[in-house]
């Protein structure tokens, strides 16, 4: 590694990160935007979304919910105590956060609740090919690559970008308040948790990376961590096309009730 790099700004402000990461940064942000803006998102928050439709959501996230942790393990595994700064800072962040995303796995079976899932529905799900190129790939990334880049394709991209259209769900009350009232505290926690503004999962993944990686790494070092951040959006994007396939290939029935629903956004 070339210049060490120890932050001394706000956590939560990317200025306080090296220029290069600000950089992998603001070159990935249309892509994540365009995910975090998904009408499906803007369905969940106005609560048009069909039943069916948040059904095959909470189905086909939850692979890579459910391995969430254990992709934080296999780097885990990879990082012994002392073998430098950024290796004793990451084994730190995902020793924590390995108990926090196993919490986050039993709050989304809360939320799969509210479509009267049960684990059982959601273990045993069939067809879930397309959102399960994301745990593929989070899996292989984390199997294979080194540590930034394992971080920043997992706990600073899958997280981060989840965060946000949490936080986007959560920016009006109409989602939870459509839920009954003995379940509506448990079925929303998941994107409570996630919505939480100062949520410092992301954050720490980025201090984690540019400590890893420092001031001026390699090229191919940055490129290598670009692209999995990249590679994250491409998978979580194509994911959603299994809960919008409902919307748009429903019965007639459904299809004309997804017609108004999707005109609704308009009225958003
Ligand atoms: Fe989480």
């Amino acid at each position: 590694m070339g210049q060490p790099f120890k932050r001394e700004g706000d956590l939560r402000d990317l200025r306080s990160y090296p220029r290069w990461l600000q950089d992998v940064v603001s070159s990935t942000l249309r892509q994540k935007q365009r995910i975090v803006e998904h009408d499906f998102f803007f369905l969940m928050r106005e609560a048009r979304l069909p039943k069916a439709a948040l059904r095959r959501f909470l189905i086909g996230a939850w692979p890579t919910i459910e391995q969430f942790p254990r992709f934080m393990a296999m780097t885990l595994k990879k990082l012994g105590v002392g073998d430098s700064p950024g290796e004793d800072l990451a084994r730190r962040f995902l020793i924590h956060n390995i108990r926090v995303e196993q919490k986050h796995a039993d709050l989304w079976i809360d939320w799969a609740r509210a479509v009267d899932l049960t684990l059982d529905d959601i273990k045993g799900a069939d067809g879930i090919e397309v959102p399960n190129t994301l745990t593929h790939w989070c899996w292989y990334v984390c199997d294979s690559g080194n540590t930034a880049t394992a971080i920043a394709a997992t706990n600073y991209a899958v997280e981060g970008l989840t965060g946000e259209w949490a936080s986007l769900v959560c920016s009006k009350p109409t989602y939870a308040a459509s839920l009954p009232e003995e379940i509506r505290v448990s079925a929303t926690r998941w994107l409570r948790v996630h919505a939480h503004y100062d949520d410092a999962h992301p954050w720490e993944a980025l201090e984690v990376i540019a400590t890893l990686l420092g001031a001026s790494p390699t090229v191919a070092e940055v490129e290598m961590v670009r692209r999995a951040i990249r590679s994250t959006y491409c998978y979580y994007e194509l994911g959603l096309e299994y809960p919008m396939a409902s919307l748009m290939h429903g019965s007639f029935d459904e299809t004309a009730s997804n017609a108004s629903t999707l005109g609704a956004l308009d009225a958003a």
